[in-house]
């Protein structure tokens, strides 16, 4: 009887320690879940930046300078979420001129940031993954490189990697975009004068043994690593190579995209025959895919405060065409709910992929006229190349 007893008492305390280890676990794996779609759906508002207007009438001649601004994967749904969380203001509000891009690649209805940059950058629709190369792999000239041959000074800005699908496709010729260290080397063929985004490591830690840094600095280049020296640099030409590879979260980077779209603007503008600039906001489009709201928006915002640089340049300076679009849309996203009050938004999302919508093109400065309506994403490099350059 004793026996059978202990027994009981036993089993009791068996399952009671049974029952709270499986409590403990339901908790703690409902709490992790709680906080995982916290972080990712529900943007909360933020402090707003103030946005400024610039004047809209334009001079009637071509433009001298281009600056084409790139939000990768930055769809109308992910450019609204950016304007509801700032209070209802973006600086992309400036551009009057509006239009649509189809963004479909050669060998795929839903493009990938290689074919769709190379697009923008070459006037040729081509594979998905192909950088500056068409559908036969050889390579065509890209407006970057068409400019500095009539001898326009020519930048690239990005906060992915400098080498990543989208700036690269504007300087380097490579049937793959995952070919990094082959798109670095791309940049020593050229004679670029400002580059800034990460990186570092596709020109320093090489299967080749080649040190890019070191070849760069023999041409002439400052190769800075630091935003400051960045910001404070004095030359004609500039190598920024912020991060090893990506530059990280807006929170980690700072205002590194904005800061670098300045400076690229005031060391390009000492051309006088004027210059190409591309800028890319890399990051929307992983926002998109981690279906990441607070992402999105963090990014939109940054994005559209180096739009700002740009159009306060293009303002004062009177002969500069500033073009912003995307490459496609990332992430299916819809907006569920939202306060212009509080900047509160609610995105939701149908894929982790991109998607075959077509994007918002917005123009300002002379010429912005030309990027009214519907057009094919290699319209807009027709476009630009009739304005920015001589037959
Ligand atoms: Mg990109
Ligand atoms: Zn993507």
């Amino acid at each position: 009887r004793i026996i059978i007893i202990t027994r009981q008492i036993m089993n009791q305390k068996v399952l009671t320690i049974l029952c709270a280890a499986v409590m403990m676990l339901f908790f703690s794996v409902n709490s992790s879940a709680q906080e995982k779609s916290k972080d990712v759906t529900l943007y909360p508002g933020r402090e707003a930046y103030s946005v400024k207007f610039f004047p809209t009438t334009f001079s009637d001649k071509a433009p001298k300078n281009v600056i084409l601004l790139i939000g990768d994967g930055m769809g109308v749904s992910q450019l609204f979420a950016g304007l509801t969380a700032n209070r209802g203001n973006l600086f992309i509000e400036n551009c009057k001129y509006i239009g649509f891009s189809k963004t479909s690649s050669a060998d795929r209805y839903v493009t990938d940031s290689a074919a769709g940059a190379t697009a923008l950058s070459t006037g040729t629709k081509t594979y998905n993954g192909a950088i500056g190369v068409g559908p036969d792999k050889k390579p065509i000239k890209t407006i970057l490189e068409e400019a500095s041959r009539q001898g326009k000074a020519t930048g690239l800005v990005s906060t992915s990697s400098i080498t990543h699908a989208t700036p690269a496709s504007f300087i380097a010729h490579q049937p793959s975009r995952s070919q990094e260290e082959d798109i670095a080397a791309d940049f020593l063929k050229t004679d670029i004068d400002v580059f800034i985004g990460g990186g570092h490591d596709f020109f320093t830690k090489r299967e080749d043994g080649r040190n890019l840094v070191h070849e760069l600095i023999r041409k002439g280049y400052a190769v800075e690593r630091e935003l400051d020296r960045i910001e404070n640099f004095k030359g004609e030409k500039l190598a920024g190579l912020t991060a090893p590879k990506g530059n990280g979260r807006v929170a980690d980077r700072g205002n590194m995209l904005p800061v670098s779209t300045q400076t690229a603007i005031r060391v390009l503008q000492q051309n006088e025959k004027g210059f190409f600039l591309m800028v890319e906001g890399s990051f929307i489009d992983s926002g998109g895919h981690g279906n990441n709201t607070v992402q999105v928006i963090e990014e939109v915002l940054d994005f559209d405060q180096a739009v700002g640089k740009a159009l306060e340049f293009a303002a004062a300076n009177g002969e500069t065409l500033v073009v912003v679009t995307a490459d496609h849309e990332t992430g299916g996203m819809a907006i569920l709910d939202g306060s212009f009050e509080t900047g509160m938004l609610k995105g939701g999302f149908t894929t982790g992929g991109h998607t075959g919508v077509m994007v918002p093109i917005f123009a300002y400065g002379p010429g912005a006229s030309e990027f009214i309506g519907i057009m094919e994403n290699t319209d807009i490099h027709a476009k630009i190349k009739k304005l920015l350059l001589e037959e």
